[in-house]
């Protein structure tokens, strides 16, 4: 899968994702990530990217021609539309089976807005979804890129090892995943639970479920009405 990010900041992409399992995955080509600068496209003969919003107000609006020529650059290289989602606080929330939809695209575009946003014009032209990673504002959308890029990385096949399964773990079946224990046997006083330690490959996957629902219940029962 690749994945295209419109940025005024792709080291920041690059710098953040080049590492642990996503790095991998990179190096062991499964996915690709080319982060583009939005500001290697402007027209303006100062570099400039952004200016004072019309009707006035606070801060300043990324303008409509540099997002735009970038995005028909990828466009025009890939010979074909490319879906692209604009991560901003208004848009749908992120949850995990969004990231397995988009987990099954060949391409992506993700474009970050900063400052006050974009032209509403070049978003009506090129944006396929709009998408938030939560209810909060952030300064840019390079943070909430990279939410996306390493949760729907991880679903690609390939990318996780066997032992790294994403079939048992959050929100898969609605449910919290049960807790996990790993050597010494004792820590701190307190004993991993016997079944654990039973070898009853069974009893231990109905203690997990049990457990998976009394915290899904306790933490998310907001999870348990969506069965
Ligand atoms: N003025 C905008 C508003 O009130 O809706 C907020 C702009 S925000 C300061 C700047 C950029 O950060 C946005 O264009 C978006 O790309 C990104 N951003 C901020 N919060 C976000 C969130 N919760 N989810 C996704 N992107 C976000």
């Amino acid at each position: 899968m690749k994945f295209y990010i419109l940025t005024l900041f792709p080291e920041m992409i690059m710098d953040g994702l080049n590492t642990s399992i996503i790095g991998r995955a990179i190096d062991n080509g499964f996915i690709e990530i080319e982060a583009i600068n939005i500001r290697d496209y402007t027209l303006d003969k100062h570099n400039k990217v952004d200016d004072y919003p019309y009707g006035g107000g606070a801060g300043m609006v990324m303008q409509a021609q540099p997002v735009y020529d970038a995005y028909q650059a990828i466009v025009n290289r890939a010979g074909h539309k490319i879906p692209c989602i604009y991560l901003t606080p208004q848009g749908k929330t992120f949850y995990q089976n969004m990231a397995k939809t988009y987990a099954t695209l060949d391409e992506v575009v993700l474009l970050c807005g900063h400052y006050e946003g974009i032209d509403e014009r070049v978003l009506e032209e090129i944006v396929t979804d709009y998408v938030s990673i939560g209810d909060y504002v952030l300064t840019g959308g390079e943070l909430p890129a990279m939410i996306m890029v390493d949760a729907i990385a991880r679903l690609v096949p390939g990318v996780l090892h066997n032992e790294e399964s994403t079939t048992q773990e959050s929100f898969s079946n609605n449910l919290l995943e049960y807790p996990q224990y790993t050597r010494p046997e004792t820590w701190n006083g307190k004993k991993v639970p016997d079944i654990l330690l039973s070898g009853n490959h069974a009893k231990v996957d109905e203690w997990r479920y049990n457990m998976s629902v009394e915290r899904t219940r306790k933490y998310r029962p907001d999870l348990l009405e969506d069965n």
